[in-house]
């Protein structure tokens, strides 16, 4: 029996020499270098020359899930978006709509930049995303809109962005 109650059974697991660090600490980014080309099996973005984008997957390219689909299935975000105030509940429609349009327009240049879930409550809307960016973007496109009061933290350990923006 190999140590599987454990949990730590790395005997299986191939040595990888090139471990590469990068500067942003995104575990869901940078856990492991995927082979090129592959495909993610969820969304069907591809990774080639060292980025996920859109297109069509060569015959043979590797399957793997990519970092925003892992995300998706861990319902882990990358970022979380708080709208508070009355304002939400009078423009509800009309914010929810620059949201899903900017989450759009983002997505089409970056795959990994999407919408995880909206929570609506009575004071507000939480939005989660797969990637810090579009958090981020989506808390700044509302406050150029609508002005209110933006708030952005940036946890560096869980790459993760918290944002708030009220009005
Ligand atoms: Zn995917």
């Amino acid at each position: 029996m190999t140590g599987r109650p454990g949990g730590r059974d790395t005997s299986h697991q191939p040595r990888r020499d090139s471990m590469y660090e990068e500067r942003v600490s995104d575990p869901y980014r940078t856990r492991e270098k995927w082979k090129e080309p592959t495909v993610c099996p969820d969304c069907r973005a591809v990774y080639h020359k060292g980025r996920w984008a859109w297109g069509v997957a060569p015959q043979g390219a590797h399957e793997h899930r990519c970092p925003a689909c892992a995300r998706i299935h861990d319902k882990v975000p990358a970022g979380f978006l708080t709208i508070k105030g009355s304002f939400f509940g009078e423009h509800k429609d009309e914010l929810m709509h620059l949201i899903r349009n900017h989450e759009a327009n983002e997505k089409e240049r970056h795959p990994l930049e999407r919408i995880m879930g909206i929570e609506e409550s009575k004071e507000g809307a939480t939005i989660t995303f797969t990637g810090s960016h579009l958090a981020r973007k989506t808390g700044e496109a509302l406050r150029d809109a609508y002005q209110g009061a933006l708030d952005i933290k940036f946890s560096d350990e869980d790459a993760q962005v918290r944002v708030s923006w009220s009005r």
